[in-house]
């Protein structure tokens, strides 16, 4: 036990060396004036034994706000991290497992659809334009991807975009440059030892960390991003994990490192996510290599089977010459009971991971990241208060995020496995979701089935994927109203426009990642 000096706020131990870990201590040591004279003192104990997971290539258009936030430098996260530009996912083979016939693939651009919220678009769409994908009628950046262009133009600068975009990067070399901008440049002290053990004070908060070489580490709040182990929030104070294996089924991933045919193969734009017997690959372009992997259930298929359909897709989709085993990493779908529990919040793995599917595990740790920051308590005093918020904040976004998951799977209409026709069985979906598609019988999902002013996914995504994989509302008295088709055709209109015009304007991918390595962007 240690006696507590007194009640402020003045020192964040952060343990763990990861993306969470590191974005979290950035954030924290720019806003909280790390390194000043009345500055928040923020510490990184990070294992020099245990790596970083070193997966997580795929991000939201929020990790532009986010790297903006810590003033890390766009042109040096395409150079140094070899980083490509994200402007969403495409889905194939998710409706009926034939992914090589065309028609069974889907986009969803992070772009919103033009005129959302003003005019039914669904309506217009179903009414005018039903034999052509939503995505194609409702936004120009599919015919942008389609195409293989960049969403921004040489001349853009940094973080401003043409088109909505987030990044595929390579999430080693991601920490790597975090770590040197967050000591360099934000005052953030790096202990590269062990934790051993967590040294408490009576009423139970956590007063310091015992490492091997550097001695005991005291501070005043605790932030455990210590991966899948979550030493603080899971091992000490046992905060369990709230599964969701019987919601989504994918426990294991497959990781492997294609590279390029030749040094100008274009660079895909979006994830590209192909659905497999028991789960699903990922497919992710880098300047110089992709991140491919397949993600699925071990009560489905074997591991030998599933590495056999990685490796098929990789040959199937260009790879070839001798290729690395593929790294195998377990998972348990789920999220921890609470994530900020007395003074110590888990932030990244350690809070939970469900599957990489739509790749909101970096968002979450930017928003946790962003929330902390913004909620900092001044002292213990407030601590409760800013707990309750926090946890009853990140329980809905967790449910949400396993809502909008599981949507992928529940409307597919694929019939080969019992793992997809297990997605289906009504045991298998979350409550609110079961209650959302019985409404969406008849009308699009809508901003007010998501009213929380800072949704993880805003309703035009569910509608992107939900139309993307087929579901048609039933027309209404309402939306079988020609004017609502009226209402939207000049939208539809200006978005065939505006795809003319950006593919006239923007420069394919890889010139513009070419341009960026040699030239750099413009400040912003
Ligand atoms: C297969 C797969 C694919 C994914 N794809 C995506 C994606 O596309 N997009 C996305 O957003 N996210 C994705 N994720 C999630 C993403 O990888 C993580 O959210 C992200 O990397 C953050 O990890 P982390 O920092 O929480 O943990 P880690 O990277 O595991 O870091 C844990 C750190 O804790 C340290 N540590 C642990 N114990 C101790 C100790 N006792 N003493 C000292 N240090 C300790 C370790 O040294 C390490 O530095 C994916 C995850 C998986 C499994």
């Amino acid at each position: 036990m240690m006696m507590r000096v007194n009640d402020d706020v003045r020192h964040v131990v952060i343990l763990g060396g990861g993306s969470a870990g590191w974005l979290t201590a950035a954030l924290l040591a720019r806003e909280h004036h790390a390194g000043e004279p009345d500055g928040l003192a923020v510490t990184l104990i990070e294992s020099p034994n245990t790596p970083p997971i070193g997966v997580g290539e795929g991000t939201w258009p929020s990790m532009r706000d986010t790297l903006r936030r810590i003033g890390f430098s766009e042109t040096t996260l395409v150079r140094e991290c070899d980083a490509s530009f994200k402007q969403g996912s495409l889905f194939r083979g998710w409706m009926r497992g034939r992914a090589a016939v065309e028609g069974d693939q889907y986009r969803h651009p992070f772009t919103l659809p033009m005129g959302f919220g003003d005019v039914d678009l669904v309506a217009g769409w179903l009414q005018r334009h039903g034999d052509r994908p939503f995505a194609e009628v409702v936004s120009a950046q599919p015919h942008v991807c389609m195409a293989g262009h960049a969403p921004k133009q040489f001349a853009t600068p940094e973080f401003a975009a043409v088109a909505n975009y987030g990044y595929h990067f390579d999430a080693g070399k991601f920490g790597v440059q975090l770590r040197e901008h967050a000591v360099a440049h934000l005052h953030v002290r790096h202990v590269l030892d062990d934790v051993d053990q967590v040294l408490s004070h009576d009423d139970g908060d956590i007063a310091a960390l015992r490492t091997r070489r550097h001695g005991d580490i005291a501070g005043d709040l605790f932030i455990d991003c210590s991966g899948m182990a979550s030493v603080l929030l899971g091992q000490h104070y046992g905060v369990g994990v709230r599964s969701c294996k019987h919601l989504l089924f994918n426990d294991t991933a497959l990781a492997l490192q294609v590279p390029y045919p030749a040094a100008d193969t274009p660079i895909a734009c979006e994830t590209i996510a192909t659905a497999q017997p028991a789960g699903w690959t990922w497919d992710i372009g880098l300047h110089d290599r992709r991140g491919v992997g397949h993600v699925y259930s071990s009560a489905h298929t074997s591991h030998e089977e599933a590495e056999r359909q990685l490796l098929a897709h990789v040959r199937a989709t260009g790879g070839s010459g001798e290729l690395p085993a593929p790294r195998r990493i377990a998972f348990e779908p789920g999220w921890r009971e609470r994530s900020w529990h007395r003074n110590c919040i888990a932030v990244g793995l350690s809070a939970g991971f469900v599957e990489p599917l739509e790749a909101s595990a970096l968002a979450l740790v930017e928003l946790s990241a962003a929330t902390i920051s913004d909620e900092m308590p001044a002292t213990r005093a407030e601590m409760a208060l800013v707990e309750k918020r926090f946890n009853d904040a990140f329980a809905y976004r967790w449910e949400r995020v396993v809502d909008f998951l599981k949507l992928h799977y529940a409307l597919s209409r694929r019939d080969d496995t019992d793992y997809w026709r297990a997605h289906r069985e009504r045991a298998t979906l979350p409550d609110r979701l079961a209650d959302l598609l019985t409404l969406w019988r008849h009308r699009a999902p809508y901003r007010q089935d998501f009213f929380r002013i800072e949704e993880v996914f805003p309703a035009a995504s569910y509608q992107y994927v939900a139309h993307g994989m087929g579901l048609l509302p039933e027309p209404s008295a309402r939306t079988r109203h020609p004017s609502l088709g009226e209402a939207a055709e000049p939208y539809f209109r200006e978005t065939a426009h505006l795809a003319r015009r950006m593919l006239g304007a923007l420069p394919l991918q890889r010139s513009l990642i070419d341009h960026i390595r040699a030239h750099g962007l413009p400040r912003g």
